[in-house]
């Protein structure tokens, strides 16, 4: 059976291996054991139940908790093959008696229903004259109350599952690990000696990194500004900071939605589709968005506030990069955010027992905020996994070169200042009177007289408090609640002024952007859009980013060489394929580029080498030209060209003068900032036909970080 189960993974799904825990959960499911698979957002849960579903006789009846995402899974089963449909509050009577019956006939193997649906008792007597083979609960923490997302409908499940007929095989999937939430699942819905198969939460292609006491909007500028076709997501505490992030984005010119439960649904559900069919690229949103959301190519998930708990951070911030592709999760600290938390613990839970559970996770949380070790292996232990690296090198404290700076004179200076004033007033007001400010307040409360007023005259207001909002992260300076926050000292700000202490702070290196060419994956890109338009479905239905950044590296010339790229199967090659192919064939031949009939590649020849570019840089550095290389390697030429480029982009060095010819440099470099960089083809058209688009991109490697590209 298994063999037949990895068949389905490469003919449907278009991958030849399976992701961590697939196969165990997989397996278990087609001998008819309960399975409870616990695998990290992203980690691939939906193909577990599907290949069994298309294995087994009868039915898979699927419940999900969103009614809104239905009809985007039936669609991506649609694209690879499978009959599914669902049954939701959409439909009308005629149609939800038409689906049954058509479920009867066995023309579907998968049906999804939410779990509101066990309260029809129509339903439930149509259900009980079908054979339901398994039945698949997406999203089971829901079952339990420590879970962050307790549903009641899910508590129906159980006894659903007891008056069937035929028992079927039960398997339910989360991303919630604590041990409270994995008892209730298997007690609420009845699993019978049933198999736990939790797969590694690491997502190695995510990084992590938490900045503490930055200025958050302007974080937000500077981040976004590079990243203008990539999809995030922003993650914020309420609905009031989502709406003014959401109106501040707007105004600085950006296409941004927002999600939370304060806007009607036809609102939410338009804003989610512009945001799944790529019309918007950020989504600014409370907790209320993204379960249960198969984006595949979100490249960054940033955390506005301090969310509730890991539980809550690890699935939010893991709708970054689930095509594998890398994504960034960033978490932007500030003290204050502590309180919000709070607050809403005291205001949503009576329990004393659930709030000292929770008030225990939100430290956690902090703490993550500060650890100054591998964020990557505190998460990974927060889960309770073993054996974890010391170091991961892809996370913030892994990867942080910052020197550490010495700031006991301004923190001093800083202390004194909310001293002399009492310990009475907000950080603004502080840093008016640190700069020497002319203000009504200050002359009210005749601050002007103090000794520290003007102390810091030579730096911006906007300095001081930017360096006032990283001591009270660090917890020099803490903030009393409600609305109006008034700065106090700690201890530790006490030792600092006795001078006991020093204050060392890391400093932030801004920013940098790096070139890339992309003007291939671009126009796949577009193609996609088109033929997802056509078929009114969202674009990663089509192909996931990685598969079109594999078909650009690649180049796929024909049929065989197309299947063997990740993410194409059989059927998607059927429906999609042809058009992409023309698309290579047609860049191929704009740009000089032989393409090669398709030798195999993919995950299995890939598997277990070193990064292909770094087998490449190693070839050149040994002398070889990119010519030798390409051939010694039966690759494109275009292929180890990028390889460089993205050897440079990771800070290898490689000289680009030995590809710019040299009497064109600056005429090349001309054209880029006269055009811009963003697409290469009008600067390649600028150009003398001798310059080739190798040069141009060696020259913008040179001109590196530069270029706002
Ligand atoms: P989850 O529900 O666990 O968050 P999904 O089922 O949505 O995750 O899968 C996440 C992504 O991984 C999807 O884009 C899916 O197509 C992809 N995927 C699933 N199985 C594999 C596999 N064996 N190899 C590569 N990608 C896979
Ligand atoms: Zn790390």
């Amino acid at each position: 059976m298994l063999q037949r189960a990895r068949a389905i993974l490469k003919e449907n799904f278009g991958y030849s291996s399976f992701k961590q825990g697939q196969e165990q959960v997989i397996g278990s499911i087609l001998q008819g054991r309960d399975t409870l698979g616990i695998m990290p957002t992203g980690g691939g849960k939906s193909v577990c139940y599907q290949i069994p579903a298309l294995l087994f006789p009868g039915l898979t009846l699927v419940f999900s908790p969103l009614i809104s995402l239905m009809k985007d899974q039936v669609d991506a089963l649609d694209s690879l093959g499978i009959p599914g449909t669902f049954i939701n509050s959409s439909l009308s009577f005629d149609e939800v008696e038409e689906r049954i019956s058509q479920a009867a006939q066995g023309e579907y193997k998968l049906l999804y229903v939410a779990p509101e649906r066990l309260e029809s008792a129509r339903f439930l007597n149509c259900i009980r004259a079908l054979t339901v083979s398994l039945l698949a609960v997406d999203e089971a923490h829901c079952v339990s109350q420590w879970g962050h997302d307790f549903r009641p409908s899910y508590r129906t499940i159980e006894p659903f599952i007891r008056e069937l007929p035929h028992r079927p095989v039960v398997a339910a999937f989360t991303a919630t690990a604590t041990a409270e939430v994995r008892q209730d699942i298997v007690r609420m819905l009845g699993l019978r000696n049933s198999e736990c198969v939790v797969t590694g939460f690491n997502r190695e292609n995510l990084s992590f990194s938490v900045l503490r006491g930055e200025n958050k909007r302007e974080f937000l500028l500077a981040y976004l500004a590079h990243r203008k076709d990539q999809a995030g997501i922003i993650y914020a505490a309420t609905r009031k900071e989502v709406d003014n992030i959401y109106e501040f984005l707007c105004k600085k010119g950006y296409t941004a939605g927002r999600y939370h439960a304060g806007l009607s649904d036809e609102e939410r559900a338009s804003n989610q589709d512009q945001f799944l069919y790529d019309d918007i690229r950020i989504m600014v949103a409370t907790n209320a968005f993204g379960m249960g959301i198969d984006k595949s190519n979100v490249r960054y998930v940033i955390h506005y506030n301090l969310p509730k708990n890991m539980e809550a951070y690890y699935q939010e911030a893991g709708r970054a990069g689930r095509d594998d592709e890398p994504g960034e999760c960033i978490l932007l600290f500030g003290a204050q955010d502590t309180q919000i938390q709070k607050f809403l613990i005291e205001q949503t839970l009576v329990s004393p027992e659930r709030k000292s559970n929770e008030y225990k996770k939100l430290r956690s949380m902090v703490d993550y905020c500060h650890t100054p070790h591998c964020l990557r292996k505190y998460i990974l232990q927060y889960f309770g996994e073993e054996n974890i690296p010391q170091e991961c090198g892809n996370c913030g404290n892994c990867n942080d070169n910052n020197e550490l700076e010495d700031k006991t004179v301004e923190a001093q200076m800083i202390f004194s200042c909310i001293l002399r004033m009492r310990e009475q007033f907000g950080i603004s007001l502080v840093a008016v009177v640190l700069k020497g400010s002319h203000s009504k307040k200050v002359l009210q409360y005749g601050f002007s007289n103090l000794s520290t007023y003007g102390l810091m005259k030579d730096r911006t207001l906007k300095q001081i408090s930017d360096l006032a909002n990283i001591l009270i992260a660090e917890g020099y300076i803490q903030l009393t609640e409600g609305r109006y926050p008034v700065a106090g000292l700690t201890p530790r700000a006490y030792s600092v002024l006795k001078g006991q202490e020093q204050v060392y702070l890391k400093v932030r290196q801004k920013e940098t952007a790096t070139a890339v060419d992309d003007s291939l994956f671009e126009q796949l890109r577009g193609l996609r859009k088109e033929i997802a338009q056509k078929n009114g479905i969202p674009p990663y239905i089509v192909f996931a980013d990685s598969t079109l950044r594999e078909m650009s590296q690649y180049l796929p010339s024909d049929q065989q060489a197309m299947l063997a790229v990740k993410g194409v199967g059989q059927r998607k090659f059927e429906l999609y394929g042809g058009p992409f192919l023309e698309l290579i064939q047609k860049y191929a031949a704009a740009n000089g580029i032989a393409l090669q009939a398709g030798k195999p590649f993919g995950d299995k020849a890939r598997k277990n080498e070193r990064p292909s570019h770094l087998i490449t840089l190693e070839l050149y550095q040994a002398g070889g030209t990119l010519q030798e290389i390409a051939r010694q390697r039966n690759m494109n030429l275009v292929t180890i060209q990028e390889h460089l480029i993205r050897c440079d982009v990771e800070g290898y060095h490689i000289d680009w003068n030995a590809f710019i010819p040299p009497q064109y440099e600056d005429l090349i470099a001309q054209k880029i900032e006269e055009i811009g960089a963003h697409k290469l083809k009008p600067i390649k058209e600028a150009l003398p036909a001798e310059v080739d688009y190798f040069a141009i991109k060696a020259v913008l490697c040179k001109m590196g970080s530069k270029m706002q590209i």
